[in-house]
């Protein structure tokens, strides 16, 4: 039986953490402020809302909520932001994407300032993310992937890890990450030739493709550590699946996140800790 990498405890852990850095902050009367931007209603974006507000409050974080209209235009999208950037009282932005068709997402992505850009959205986050220094922060998913590898001791250094995805928002920087916690990364994606051989080899598989319960028996090894980031709604069981077919894989495997409890419980433990960072917090 594999171990179950569960992400409440990672998130628990990171949280006392945050909750003592956000006591320190305002012994020096800084309140960390979120400042989270919607435009539209997506029930996605408000479901994650509500959480990072829930989250946010139990730990001490301030949230100010800039909602815009699904029809909004882009010099209105434009000039929130950039009053998100000069508000003092704002320390991080998260920024709901994707944005309505009429919106030019990449310029609002770059209108936002790295050292508030607390998912690293910005071109400004991405360099700093691929250089390592600069400002700005990895996006919040890949950094609670590392995250919840650390919590759970798994060893990077000198191992072979396979990322299942290339998308900026996880697969290119949890590679970076694992990369500079000095593994051995292979970045894989839909053309990638002969898959499961690439993915049997590795010690860490990170899968992160958006495709419910793909990665079945064949694709694993025993030994292996599995990291499940996919989020799929399978209307076979009527719930939330990852991209591992977990009950196939687990028996095989020496550790396994599940879906949903897995990296998602971690990813707002994240977004709460860059705020906070990005606040002048010690974290
Ligand atoms: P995405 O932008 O759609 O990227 C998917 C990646 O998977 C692409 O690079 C794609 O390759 C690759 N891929 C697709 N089919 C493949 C196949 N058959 N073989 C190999 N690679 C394949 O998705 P994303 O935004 O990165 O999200 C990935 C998953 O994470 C989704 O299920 C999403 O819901 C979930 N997610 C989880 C969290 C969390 O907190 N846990 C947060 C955000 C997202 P190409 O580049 O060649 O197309």
């Amino acid at each position: 039986m594999a171990e179950i990498l569960k992400g409440a405890p990672v998130a628990a852990a990171l949280d006392a953490e945050t909750i003592a850095a956000v006591r320190a902050l305002k012994e020096r009367g800084v309140t960390p402020t979120l400042g989270i931007l919607r435009v539209g209603e997506r029930p996605d974006d408000v479901a994650y809302e509500r959480a990072a507000i829930k989250r946010c409050e139990k730990l001490g974080i301030a949230v100010k909520l800039s909602e815009l209209p699904a029809d909004v235009m882009q010099g209105a999208l434009i000039a929130r932001i950039q009053r998100l950037n000069s508000d003092a009282n704002v320390h991080g932005v998260l920024m709901f994407r994707p944005l309505p068709k009429q919106l030019d997402e990449r310029a609002a992505c770059e209108a936002l300032m790295p050292s508030k850009d607390v998912d690293g959205i910005s071109t400004g986050s991405a360099a700093s993310l691929y250089m390592g220094k600069g400002d700005g922060f990895a996006p919040c998913t890949a950094e609670a992937v590392l995250a919840l590898l650390k919590r759970y001791g798994v060893e990077l250094e000198g191992k072979n890890a396979a990322v299942v995805g290339r998308s900026l928002v996880i697969g290119r920087p949890v590679a970076m990450l694992l990369q500079a916690a000095n593994a051995t990364v292979t970045i894989c994606h839909s053309r990638t030739r002969n898959l499961a051989e690439v993915t049997r080899r590795a010690d860490i598989v990170v899968a992160a493709m958006g495709r419910a319960e793909f990665l079945t028996a064949e694709y694993f090894s025993p030994g292996q550590v599995v990291v499940d980031v996919g989020i799929n709604y399978s209307e076979a069981k009527g719930r939330l699946v990852g991209d591992v077919d977990f009950e196939a894989v687990e028996p095989l495997v020496r550790a396994i996140t599940p879906v949903p409890a897995g990296v998602g419980m971690v990813t707002s433990a994240i977004l709460a800790r860059h705020t906070v960072k990005a606040a002048g917090g010690a974290l």
